[in-house]
């Protein structure tokens, strides 16, 4: 469990009290007392390393004592744009999506989509994004688009690679865009324009999807010949890119 509290407050070296559910988590959950040293961050990139003053389950004040520009982000630029799985299954994609350090992720509506997320919703993922960061020690925020339709994320302007990801499957329906073959994801040969990837939803991309993807010069790009959820399509791609 990390030292880590999110706050999206402005911070500077002195005092500040952290309140609500994080002052809890630090006194109760934590039991940091007085003396004890924490570090707090608010997504603008810096670590803030603070000692306790007073800690209750109400507020806890603490002192900043230094600030540290920790770059735990990727050289290269990831961004996912996915339907959204149904449920838990949802939390769990971002939360990884965070851990491998994604830039952005945007739920996409495609033809076969199911899982619309509303606005609650979406503030849910936006916990989930805080969580992942607490624990994965990433000081910038994964950023969290608004649902987009299909046709408007793939022919808006995107810097650096765009795959849209298809399984590499001998048959298929040709409605399901499965005419051709998609080829592995190829090494980058200029990786810092950043990479994007587009994941379909369970139901997969329609062929004219793919074929839109196609005329606004995306490249189809395989994970292999097994058919993997598209949460773990995502994940994967993620950290395919992530290691680069
Ligand atoms: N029935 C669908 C499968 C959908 S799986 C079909 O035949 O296309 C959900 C999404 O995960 C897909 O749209 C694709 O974007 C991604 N995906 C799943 N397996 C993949 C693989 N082996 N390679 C690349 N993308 C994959």
């Amino acid at each position: 469990m990390s030292d880590r509290f999110y706050t999206p407050d402005r911070l500077v070296p002195g005092e500040y009290v952290l309140a609500g559910s994080e002052a809890h988590h630090l006194a109760t959950v934590r039991r940091f007392t007085a003396g004890d040293h924490v570090v707090l961050f608010n997504g603008d990139g810096n670590d803030y390393c603070a000692e306790v003053v007073t800690a209750n389950r109400k507020q806890a004040v603490v002192n900043i004592v230094q600030v540290n520009a920790t770059n735990r982000e990727l050289a290269c630029r990831v961004e996912i744009g996915a339907a959204m799985p149904k449920g838990d299954r949802g939390d769990f994609l971002i939360e990884k999506l965070v851990e491998l350090g994604v830039a952005q992720f945007t739920p996409l509506l495609t033809e076969r989509t199911i899982v619309q997320p509303r606005e609650a919703r979406l503030e849910k993922l936006q916990h989930a994004v805080i969580e992942a960061s607490k624990q994965s020690g990433r000081n910038v925020l994964m950023k969290i688009g608004p649902l987009t339709r299909w046709e408007e994320f793939a022919t808006a302007a995107h810097v650096g690679i765009r795959y849209i990801l298809q399984p590499e499957l001998l048959v298929g329906r040709a409605s399901d865009g499965h005419r051709g073959s998609s080829p592995s994801l190829a090494r980058p040969a200029n990786k810092f324009g950043g990479i994007l990837f587009a994941v379909g939803p369970e139901g997969g991309f329609t062929a004219k999807e793919v074929a839109l993807a196609a005329s606004h010069g995306w490249k189809r790009g395989s994970l292999g010949s097994r058919i993997l959820r598209l949460e773990t399509a995502a994940i994967a791609a993620a950290a395919w890119a992530a290691l680069q």
